[in-house]
């Protein structure tokens, strides 16, 4: 159980930094059916991609309302 609050915690942490302000970039697919963004671009959710792949701030991604890819979470 110790095990598993640790990655938890350590979850937490890496989560909440990569959310701070500037956290670096992100992609996301501009088709009509997108609602994530991706850390990765060759993520497999964005293979998928209708349109082209773009790249912008994570702040931006989540003022789209973009959530976190469910491959990556
Ligand atoms: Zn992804």
């Amino acid at each position: 159980m110790k095990k598993l609050v640790l990655v938890f915690v350590t979850l937490v942490f890496v989560l909440s930094t990569s959310f701070g302000p500037n956290a670096g970039s992100v992609y996301v697919c501009k088709g009509p059916k997108s609602k994530r963004y991706h850390y990765d671009k060759d993520c497999r959710g964005l293979s998928r991609c209708s349109t082209k792949v773009y790249k912008v701030s994570l702040e931006e991604a989540r003022n789209m309302g973009r959530t976190l890819c469910g491959w990556e979470d």
